[in-house]
């Protein structure tokens, strides 16, 4: 969202720019809703994404209304399909009278003349408007009544801020709400998925605890359902060679995902039983801690605990270099740490007191 503001605010200029404009054409300089006719093997991971974002909140294009024109003279806002007046598109708000439109690309100013301060609406239909399209016409007339151009520039808003600058934050709390009551999550998961993001573990590594919980991490099992691994290969877990590979299965049940969940749970002092999956296990550990820090400590030890059984599974698998279980634990430890000191700022002594053991050599 951030690079679709940056191509809509004309202010920015620069040679990236150009370049988008001339691979993608124009459209993306002056339009906050593009048509999809998108050449896709043609174009970047990067730019798909860009591009996808009007799809990302179902049945709606959440793109469009969030941005809105400031109308000034109207010569560069188009009168259907921009946001510019009242709190939705005028497609949308009026779609018989823009599909009997002539003039579904114009200008807010090619559609008005001025004479002695009246402003007249010059609307071309296809056909002759029914008794009832044109109170509709009265209608959108009356909406417009308002409207007053003057000799600036239209430019373009960010609606939810009152200055109309774009900021990434609030564009993460509307995208935020959109996809939560999009998706109807039970409480209870959704819940956990708004407690994961609030840790000092690096992003990638809860992007990742992120995915694993919506179970789209590239295990075995995952790749073959996908098609990447041939249905008929073994699919098995490198941990213990016996087992298929699925989420479950590598992050909980494997003889080697529980040792280093048993070690980590000794450390941290606190008794409990694997259960059924990774979203009840963080509500265990959350609710075992007694204090809001260790808290917070507890969730990371998550993290790191997640993020250390695939990076050990990958190195099995692509270096060839197999970790015993403890090595694991150990790994998890350290990183938990490590991430504490960097980014809560405190020290890690004081973060650790619960759990402080001299034996752990972390320059491992
Ligand atoms: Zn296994």
């Amino acid at each position: 969202m951030k690079w679709r503001w940056r191509l809509l605010n004309s202010e920015e200029v620069g040679l990236w720019k150009e370049v988008l404009v001339a691979k993608y054409g124009v459209h993306i300089l002056n339009s906050a809703v593009w048509s999809t006719r998108l050449n896709s093997h043609l174009t970047s991971l990067w730019w798909k994404d860009i591009c996808d974002l009007e799809n990302c909140v179902e049945s709606k294009n959440w793109v469009a209304e969030m941005f809105s024109r400031s109308i000034g003279n109207g010569a560069s806002t188009c009168f259907w399909s921009d946001l510019w007046i009242g709190d939705s598109l005028l497609y949308v708000k009026f779609p018989r009278l823009f599909s009997l439109s002539l003039q579904k690309e114009a200008k807010v100013r090619e559609l008005v003349s001025v004479e002695g301060g009246k402003y007249n609406w010059n609307f071309i239909w296809r056909r002759r408007l029914f008794i009832w399209e044109e109170e509709n016409v009265a209608q959108l007339v009356t909406f417009l009544a308002n409207v007053r151009l003057s000799m600036a520039e239209d430019k373009w808003r960010w609606v939810v801020d009152a200055e109309g600058s774009f900021s990434v934050k609030s564009a993460y709390d509307v995208f935020f709400k959109e996809i939560v009551i999009g998706t109807n999550l039970p409480f209870f998961e959704a819940n956990i998925f708004s407690n994961i993001w609030e840790s000092p573990a690096p992003s990638k590594v809860v992007a990742f605890s992120w995915q694993l919980l919506h179970d789209r991490v590239p295990t075995k099992e995952n790749l073959r359902l996908r098609g990447v691994l041939p249905r008929n290969s073994d699919g098995f877990c490198v941990g213990c060679g016996v087992i298929c590979e699925s989420t479950f299965h590598l992050f909980l049940h494997c003889k080697v995902a529980l040792v280093v969940w048993y070690e980590n749970f000794k450390w941290l002092g606190v008794v409990i039983v694997i259960p059924a999956n990774l979203f009840v296990l963080f509500d265990c550990l959350s609710e075992a801690a007694k204090s809001k820090k260790s808290r917070k400590g507890f969730r990371l030890v998550w993290h790191s605990v997640i993020w250390s059984i695939w990076r050990a599974r990958n190195n099995h698998i692509f270096k060839n270099v197999a970790s015993d279980p403890l090595e694991i634990v150990e790994a998890a430890k350290v990183l938990s740490w490590r991430w504490s000191a960097d980014r809560m700022h405190i020290s890690p002594c004081l973060f650790y007191e619960w759990v402080w053991d001299p034996n752990i050599c972390f320059n491992n």
